[in-house]
């Protein structure tokens, strides 16, 4: 079955940058730049395979993080990511990242950072035929200010990125602190992905769908303990994108037998499945349709709906997505 899913033509929704750089190119930059690792067994040390808290894991993701430090390495290291990308199979990525964290190391300008990638993006698309689109996120620690920063960002840079996303601590930050600068990017028509209720409480999700003008939803597992935000989701034909083994790890979900992926589908919300971060987590997104066949029960076909939600929700140009649907995705429903 893996042979079959792998060969799969994908569509990913809920991917970050970071946290698809290959271990060994972590390794690799982070001697470069001399920054620090794990002194036992690096390898291992820097990827999370059992769960444990949010926070926790975010601070794991560091060691990725860093090893975007200026110009060079984030052109370099978004293109091995892209091309590690087409070797799933993936055919239409939306690949998403923080420039406010991107930039902190070496107090890299904002503009560098888009130039970077998407120099990366039009090499990677040329050589590995696939059809990508960037996201920017805003997060949520750094406050409103970076996130006004953040919007001003991407609609400077409007026509070459496909929307923009909120994460991190929504415990801490609810989705009201971030009313103003959302509305401007909504009013700009930018389209905008929230991660929310992933570990904290299920009415965020309808909050960042009304206040914030989400038109998909990152996780979104919580929806689960409560039947109107499913309710809601289902009226306005508001997508999950769905992280399986990332909702273990985060402890979002207590296992991944009781992952709700197949309990959405029943109850008519409109899923789609991602890997989040997976060279943190040491996953792939063909391993994650395999979870969801062998875990959750889900047939071949439903996996087949899942990529065609996929596609239909996704960000990209008409342009793109015309394309794409040409070459690969017109047969696979059959
Ligand atoms: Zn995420």
């Amino acid at each position: 079955m893996k042979a079959i899913l792998k060969a799969l033509p994908k569509v990913e929704l809920h991917r970050h940058l970071e946290g698809s750089l290959p271990v060994p190119l972590t390794l690799e930059w982070s001697k470069k730049y001399r920054l620090p690792l794990p002194e036992k067994k690096p390898h291992e040390g820097i990827q999370v395979k059992t769960p444990m808290p949010l926070p926790q894991v975010l601070e794991r993701l560091f060691y990725q993080q860093r090893c975007f430090q200026d110009k060079e390495s984030v052109e370099t290291l978004t293109y091995e990511v892209l091309k590690d990308i087409a070797q799933d199979n993936i055919k239409l990525i939306e690949l998403r990242f923080s420039p406010g964290f991107m930039a902190e190391p070496r107090k890299l300008s904002f503009d560098t950072l888009m130039e970077a990638t998407l120099s990366a993006r039009e090499s990677a698309q040329k050589d590995f035929g696939i059809e990508v689109g960037f996201i920017l996120i805003s997060s949520r620690d750094l406050g409103v200010e970076i996130c006004e920063e953040t919007i001003d960002l991407a609609l400077r840079w409007k026509k070459e990125i496909v929307g923009i996303d909120l994460a991190g601590d929504e415990t801490n930050f609810h989705p009201e602190l971030f009313e103003k600068p959302f509305q401007r990017a909504h009013k700009a028509g930018l389209f905008i992905t929230t991660h929310s209720g992933e570990v904290s409480h299920p009415s965020h999700i309808t909050t960042s769908i009304q206040k914030l003008k989400a038109s998909r939803i990152g996780h979104g597992v919580q929806a689960i303990q409560d039947l109107t935000v499913i309710q809601y989701l289902v009226n306005h034909k508001i997508p999950l994108e769905l992280c399986p083994t990332s909702n273990f790890i985060t402890k979002a979900i207590p296992h991944i037998k009781e992952h709700p992926l197949k309990k959405f589908m029943e109850l008519g919300v409109e899923v789609t499945i991602n890997s989040d971060d997976p060279t943190l987590f040491g996953t792939t997104l063909t391993q994650e349709y395999e979870i969801c066949m062998k875990e959750l029960g889900l047939s071949l076909d439903e996996i087949k709906k899942t990529i065609l939600t996929s596609f239909y929700h996704s960000f990209v140009s008409k342009e793109q997505k015309n394309r794409a649907w040409k070459n690969h995705f017109k047969y696979l429903g059959n």
